[in-house]
């Protein structure tokens, strides 16, 4: 009965994976109601072309909390959600932006889909090989403790990248404005974590 459950969760989960991956962008557009935003565009052109990273869409939604996202699949987009753009400066803005076209040149979604793909796959292959519930559960939470590692590595390789091609200060501003506690199996670091990074930088960056 449990091989069953955890068989079709894994099965179900790793054609879910890749699905969401490929039809996030169209879900998006559609669930929450973006629109173009002449302010924000003009940001996001200035960074673009000072900093030469690839330009994508970027658009904006009244929905949802303060907050940005990029959607990285076949259509790359940045969505400015919640009136982010209202409670910004234009120095947190653009750090913010540039956070998130971070994750887009670096292919962090990409990379993060085909993580979780081969954790489901090589589970599935423990299961149907070897059938031990209790090793089984192990290294399932191993491999989930993983994928949140991961994660919380890309946001710090986001937020480092922000900071070489912007004034760090902006976004430290910004993360200290939008700091919420993180819960313990978060996919986030800690604000604290991340400002202390960034700050390390600046000292090291100055010192040498
Ligand atoms: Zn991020």
């Amino acid at each position: 009965m449990l091989q069953s459950l955890i068989e079709l969760v894994l099965i179900c989960s790793s054609i879910t994976n890749p699905a969401t991956y490929l039809l996030t962008p169209v879900v998006v557009d559609k669930l929450w109601d973006t629109q173009k935003d002449e302010y924000v565009e003009g940001i996001f052109r200035k960074i673009t072309e000072k900093t030469g990273v690839k330009a994508s869409k970027i658009v904006i939604t009244q929905r949802g909390e303060p907050n940005a996202f990029a959607i990285e699949s076949w259509k790359n987009e940045i969505i400015v959600a919640g009136g982010l753009e209202k409670r910004t400066s234009e120095g947190e803005l653009e750090a913010i932006l540039l956070h998130e076209i971070a994750h887009i040149e670096k292919r962090h979604s990409l990379k993060r889909t085909l993580l979780r793909e081969l954790i489901l796959l090589s589970s599935l292959v423990i299961l149907f090989l070897n059938y031990q519930v209790e090793l089984l559960l192990f290294i399932m939470l191993l491999l989930f403790v993983t994928d949140i590692e991961y994660s919380k590595k890309t946001e710090l390789d986001a937020d480092r990248m922000s900071a070489e091609l912007t004034k760090p200060e902006n976004l430290v501003s910004a993360i200290k404005k939008f700091s919420v506690s993180e819960p313990f199996f978060s996919t986030h670091p800690s604000s604290e974590k991340r400002v202390s990074m960034i700050e390390s930088r600046v000292r090291t960056s100055s010192q040498s």
